[in-house]
């Protein structure tokens, strides 16, 4: 579910006026949410977007699957319009039927990093968070809680 208007705005306000401590905040938010996530449930990052795929990504699953690396991007990858790889299908071809990740071990460094709500310098991500938050439950969650502390414990009020 999208979230609401007035969520969006609080959001950008952060972004306008980082405090302080917004990225140990939004940190502790994150490992609370996904404490309570099953992405296992979920699995809905790996059925609607496709990580980039790296250089090193593309050579650490290409040997992981015993191919070569003009046969790993031919059978699985395309150029995005930001000429970046990405996979030709989604959901991923690695997804199994029960949302498990078949390349676990060697997923590319976009998968390990999504949603990406544990960087630092978090007030840089909040448009794509914002973005995230469409797909993604947890982002959603994070966003939400985050609105909350934030106009609990700080100056970001209802105007
Ligand atoms: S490689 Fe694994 S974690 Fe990454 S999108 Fe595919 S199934 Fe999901
Ligand atoms: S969309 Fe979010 S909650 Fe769902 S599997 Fe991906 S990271 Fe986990």
């Amino acid at each position: 579910m999208p979230l609401n208007q007035y969520t969006i705005k609080i959001l950008r306000d952060i972004k306008k006026r980082p405090p302080e401590k917004l990225d140990i905040m939004v940190q502790e938010i994150h490992e609370e949410i996904f404490a309570e996530t099953d992405c296992q449930k979920c699995a809905q990052c790996c059925k609607k977007i496709s990580p980039i795929i790296y250089q090193h990504d593309l050579i650490r699953l290409a040997r992981a699957l015993k191919m070569s690396l003009d046969g790993f991007c031919e059978k699985y990858l395309k150029i995005d319009k930001d000429k970046d790889y990405v996979f030709k299908s989604v959901p991923c071809p690695f997804l199994s039927s029960d949302n498990c990740c078949e390349v676990y071990d060697d997923r590319p460094t976009a998968c390990r990093e999504y949603p990406h709500t544990d960087r630092r310098r978090f007030h840089q991500l909040i448009d794509l968070s914002i973005k995230n938050a469409d797909i993604c439950p947890a982002v959603q969650k994070i966003l939400e809680r985050l609105v909350i502390v934030a106009e609990k414990n700080l100056a970001f009020k209802r105007r």
